[in-house]
C-alpha cells in the first residue's frame, strides 16, 4: 500500500508541482485539507530550511500518525545585495507586493551593479517529516544571474529576470520544461527522490 505523503501548503498548485516530483516514490500525494486544512504558521525561520521544518511541524500533530509530511520554502539570494531577499523573497516589496512589485524593487535595488556583479541563486529547503517523526532536509540551489530588465512570460516571482548559468535567457522566456530540469526545486527534490528510492536488491 502506498505512504500517504501530505503536501503542507494551502496551495493546491503545490500539491499538484510536489506529484510530477515525487512521482514513483511511492507515495500518495494528498493536501493538507485532510488534516482539516493548513494551520496559520509564522515563518519567523532564519534560513529556508527553518522556514520549511516549522510549516511541515505545523501539520504534524493534525495528521493521521502513519502519514508522511512534505514542506518547501524557496528564495532567491543575491550576492551583491548580501543574500536578499533571501528569506523575505515573497514580501521583498510588502507584506502583500505583487511579483512584479518585488521585481522591481529588486531592479532598482541593483541599479548601476554591472553585469559581471549580478550574480545569485535560487534555493528550495524541503523538510520531509516520517511516521516515525523523523526530519529530513533537501536543498537544492540553481546558479545565474539577474537580468537588467525582466523578459518572458512563463513561470512566476522572479523567473522574468532570472538567467540561469549557462543560458542567455531568463527562466521566463526558457519555459517550465527546461525549468523542471535545472531549478533548485528539482534538484531539491532529486535528493528526496534518491533518499526515499528503495535500497537495490544485489
Ligand atoms: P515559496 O517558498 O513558494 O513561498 O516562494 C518564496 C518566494 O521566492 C516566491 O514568492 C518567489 O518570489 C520566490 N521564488 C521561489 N522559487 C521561485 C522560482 O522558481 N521562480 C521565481 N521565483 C521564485
Amino acid at each position: 500500500m502506498m505512504k500517504q505523503l501530505i503536501v503542507a501548503t494551502g496551495n493546491s498548485h503545490k500539491v499538484e508541482e510536489f506529484e510530477s516530483l515525487l512521482a514513483g516514490c511511492g507515495f500518495e500525494l494528498c493536501s493538507a485539507s485532510i488534516c482539516g486544512g493548513m494551520p496559520l504558521v509564522v515563518e519567523d525561520g532564519v534560513s529556508f530550511a527553518a522556514n520549511a521544518a516549522i510549516k511541515a511541524r505545523a501539520l504534524r500533530g493534525l495528521a493521521p500518525a502513519d502519514a508522511w509530511i512534505v514542506a518547501d520554502d524557496s528564495g532567491l539570494e543575491v550576492y551583491a545585495l548580501g543574500g536578499a531577499p533571501g528569506i523575505y523573497s515573497a514580501r521583498y516589496a510588502g507584506e502583500l507586493a505583487s511579483d512584479s512589485e518585488n521585481v522591481d524593487k529588486l531592479l532598482k535595488a541593483l541599479q548601476g551593479v554591472p553585469a559581471g556583479n549580478r550574480g545569485g541563486r535560487f534555493r528550495c529547503a524541503l523538510c520531509l517529516i516520517d511516521s516515525d517523526g523523523n526530519e529530513h532536509c533537501f536543498e537544492g540551489a540553481c546558479e545565474g544571474h539577474i537580468a537588467e530588465v525582466p523578459s518572458g512570460s512563463s513561470g512566476f516571482g522572479y523567473d522574468p529576470v532570472f538567467v540561469p548559468v549557462g543560458y542567455q535567457k531568463s527562466f521566463a522566456e526558457l519555459g517550465d520544461a527546461l525549468k523542471a530540469c535545472l531549478s533548485h526545486r528539482a534538484r531539491a527534490a532529486h535528493s528526496l527522490r534518491e533518499f526515499c528510492r528503495p535500497p537495490t536488491r544485489p
